[in-house]
């Protein structure tokens, strides 16, 4: 499955975030060996146990909603955190990735989906998040892009104009405040059920779980 996913991206350039939450090692290991090195894992708890059992060249991404306390568990390892959506939770991650004296490459995580969800930025506040966030003048976050959740609906027109806001969202930013930006570019949008949408629509990374390791634990 893992192999006809990465055929399928491979005409759009895109990535594939392997999300393995739920998974044990053993299954994660298996889709190591088949060559994929970027997995997603939403607890930080479950993340920690797995990254001491797992090779070291994993690309871990944090994808799910993160709370303030728990940064600095994972600022040493972590490649990308797709779930930024408060300038607390920014200032945190810029705070312990000084302390460990890296960079952290984080997504800004939108809230696009007609459902009502507690998560994300809306789209109309993202300018003026985007000003304070910048304003901080922080050097250790390292601000690659955008993520989003469509609706869980069967209407695929549903899911396709809340990607297409994603999409807008990101040409937006990118053309307002980060012209200049090389890392500014990735638009982490799709899962299992819609990545095929998504990636029609501009995604440049899918997060799919249940395709690859099949039901979750
Ligand atoms: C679980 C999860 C996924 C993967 O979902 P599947 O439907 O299993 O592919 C993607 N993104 C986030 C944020 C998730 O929590």
């Amino acid at each position: 499955m893992i192999n006809q996913i990465l055929e399928e991206l491979q005409p759009y350039n895109a990535r594939l975030v392997a999300v393995s939450k739920t998974q044990p090692v053993g299954e994660i290991r298996k889709i190591y060996q088949a060559g994929q090195r970027i997995f997603g894992e939403n607890r930080v708890q479950e993340l920690m146990t797995k990254v001491d059992l797992l090779p070291a060249d994993i690309e871990w991404h944090l994808i799910g909603h993160l709370q303030r306390n728990k940064v600095k568990y994972i600022a040493p390892f972590i490649s990308m955190i797709h779930s930024v959506d408060s300038i607390e939770l920014a200032g945190e991650i810029e705070k312990q990735a000084a302390r460990h004296n890296r960079s952290i490459p984080i997504l800004l995580q939108i809230r696009i989906a007609e459902e009502e969800s507690k998560f994300g930025i809306k789209p109309e506040q993202v300018d003026p998040f985007i000003l304070e966030l910048l304003g901080k003048g922080w050097e250790n976050l390292e601000i690659a892009g955008v993520m989003g959740m469509a609706s869980f609906v069967d209407d695929e027109l549903q899911i396709r104009n809340e990607f297409r806001l994603l999409k807008d969202t990101f040409d937006h930013l990118k053309s307002t405040h980060f012209v200049d930006s090389k890392a500014f570019k990735e638009i982490s949008m799709g899962m299992s059920g819609d990545y095929r949408i998504a990636l029609e629509q501009g995604s440049t990374m899918v997060r799919i779980g249940t395709l690859i390791f099949g039901v979750r634990h």
